[in-house]
């Protein structure tokens, strides 16, 4: 540009324009000279611009009121030869007043990043038994957790000396970096490098912190895991996480729970299923089997004629239910008929006339059969 030309001329409407009809004359014009109708013409850009400046200042109440009393003037100093400083402007917001419509947005995040933010979530783990999972455990962690430095109180500035004004950002914790694009000038808002969006540059760094604000230490933490939590969940520990930042709350701390498999017991959501050996002699006669749950033995009487692979349901023998522990999963029980495998021969013996005591009532039967109907031959499968 040249010279400055009166933004009213620019955008051509009367000193007295109304907010509207500047938005609309800018409207016009941004359509009409905008660099992607016209890529690589000069003429077209500068006006472009010109327009883009004229409406910066003219759509800001403040800037125009500038603008009326001193004319060019109010904006000199801020920034080139034109006298015009585009990071001066928000044109993100210009452009989503204007071509919101447009462009489908495209606002870029107001949100100033030295603002308070709370700290990052810390994540650690602790392993737990069966038991302890069904039943609740107070478990002491071991952590390396910052705290604020005590020496230079989170600042990160030597005592007596005090963080500077980040050069690169202005202290706003983010920089700019204004475009060409597309869709015309575009901002794209960066944390700045320099500070990393803290707006603070130490000089003179403190000792005891090296210059970071923090300090780490082995933090003893007590994790309280409740009854009936499952294996991959977590628990949250609220502020127990890394410092926030400007002010802002401490993250949480994320224990997860491993719960080691147990020899006997395998849980389905809060039921626990396991399996009971029962000896040959007391699945057919019936009686007592002892039965592991997770409150100890218990005793389960059973009928005569019971038959391996029978299963038994212990009712609020399972898991305490997370949100209430008194209200409990049930247990079910497999009942496995165990074949002896290692026999004295006086077993054996036993055994053998046990056998013969069954095939021997078959064999009377079978004989008396037999004998009614005069048929040989058929000796094991009959019909009475
Ligand atoms: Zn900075
Ligand atoms: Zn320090």
């Amino acid at each position: 540009m040249a010279e400055n030309r009166d933004y009213y001329e620019v955008l051509g409407v009367s000193k007295q324009a109304s907010d509207d009809e500047i938005k609309k004359a800018y409207r016009v014009l941004a359509k009409k000279y905008h660099p992607d109708m016209h890529p690589g013409d000069k003429e077209c850009e500068e006006k472009f611009k010109e327009a883009s400046e004229a409406y910066a200042v003219l759509s800001d109440a403040d800037k125009r009121r500038q603008y009326d009393q001193m004319g060019h003037e109010a904006f000199t100093g801020s920034g080139g030869a034109g006298g015009f400083n585009y990071s001066d402007f928000d044109m993100g917001d210009i452009f989503g007043d204007i071509f919101g419509d447009l462009f489908g947005g495209g606002r870029s995040s107001r949100r100033a990043s030295n603002s308070p933010q709370k700290g990052a979530n810390v994540r650690a783990g602790v392993r737990i038994t069966f038991h302890e999972a069904c039943f609740g455990v107070e478990k002491e962690l071991e952590l390396n957790l910052k705290d604020e430095c005590s020496h230079c109180h989170g600042t990160g500035a030597k005592p007596g000396t005090s963080p500077e004004t980040c050069s690169k950002c202005g202290g706003k914790g983010q920089v700019v970096y204004t475009q060409q694009s597309l869709f015309g000038m575009v901002r794209n808002v960066q944390p700045c490098p320099d500070c990393h969006g803290t707006g603070k540059v130490v000089k003179e760094k403190c000792p005891d912190c090296h210059g970071s604000g923090y300090i780490a230490s082995r933090k003893k933490i007590q994790v309280s895991i409740p009854a009936g939590i499952d294996n991959g969940q977590s628990i949250r520990i609220r502020e127990k996480g890394e410092p926030g930042v400007n002010g802002g709350p401490r993250g949480d701390l994320l224990v997860e729970v491993a719960v080691s498999r147990d020899p006997v017991f395998i849980r389905q959501e809060y039921d626990i299923i396991s399996t009971a050996p029962i000896s040959y002699a007391t699945a057919a006669l019936g009686g007592d089997v002892k039965i592991k749950t997770i409150d100890g033995e218990v005793i389960y009487t059973v009928k005569p004629g019971t038959q391996t692979n029978t299963k038994v349901r212990l009712r609020g023998k399972g898991v305490p239910t997370l949100r209430n522990k008194a209200v409990r999963g049930d247990h079910y029980v497999t009942l496995a008929v165990q074949v002896p495998t290692k026999l004295s021969a006086e077993q054996k013996d036993l055994l053998r006339k046990f056998e013969e005591s069954l095939t021997g009532v078959t064999a009377e039967a079978q004989s008396a059969t037999d004998s009614e109907h005069d048929h040989k031959g058929k000796k094991k499968f009959f019909k009475k």
